[in-house]
């Protein structure tokens, strides 16, 4: 394991167990995801998986949430919505999220929209939705955490995407 990859990850794993909660682990992975069974938030250190686009999108989502940050590093909001799902799945029936990812797949199917719509229309099926909320009610309410957050990913980012994909 390179330095910068074992820096930041043990730093966020840190965070993670201090502000989340002490069963959740962090690792990196191609994408971001939430893997509800294994607890384990991952983070995309994958240069092609950030389209810029996307992350104006996932600000102006959070923007009209209410997020009161301004200017946050869009690795850290895709991770807070990651931990967003960490905190809300569990109040889900397994019928209720089987629901919820059959209407994500239809509108990743329905050509009617727009790829800006049908990300915005992604980001409103109600576990998103609760995983979004979630993230903006942390961020707006816990000024500390996301302080270190924020240092966590502006000091050991740019190393940790430079020792992993050279991008
Ligand atoms: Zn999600």
């Amino acid at each position: 394991m390179g330095a910068a990859r074992e820096i930041f990850t043990n730093k966020i794993n840190d965070w993670a167990q201090m502000y989340l909660n002490e069963n959740i682990y962090v690792i990196l992975d191609k994408t971001f995801y939430y893997n509800y069974g294994l607890e384990t938030i991952a983070i995309a250190t994958d240069c092609n998986e950030i389209p810029e686009q996307i992350s104006d999108w996932f600000n102006e989502t959070l923007n009209e949430l209410g997020l009161m940050w301004e200017d946050l590093p869009w690795p850290l909001l895709a991770f807070l919505h990651e931990a967003g799902h960490s905190q809300t799945l569990n109040k889900y029936s397994n019928e209720e999220l089987q629901r919820h990812y059959y209407e994500k797949l239809f509108i990743s199917w329905d050509s009617r929209y727009t790829r800006k719509e049908k990300q915005m229309t992604y980001w409103r099926v109600e576990d998103e939705l609760a995983a979004n909320t979630w993230a903006v009610n942390f961020a707006n309410t816990n000024t500390k955490a996301i302080e270190e957050l924020t240092i966590i990913f502006m000091t050991y980012w740019n190393d940790l995407i430079e020792e992993v994909y050279k991008c």
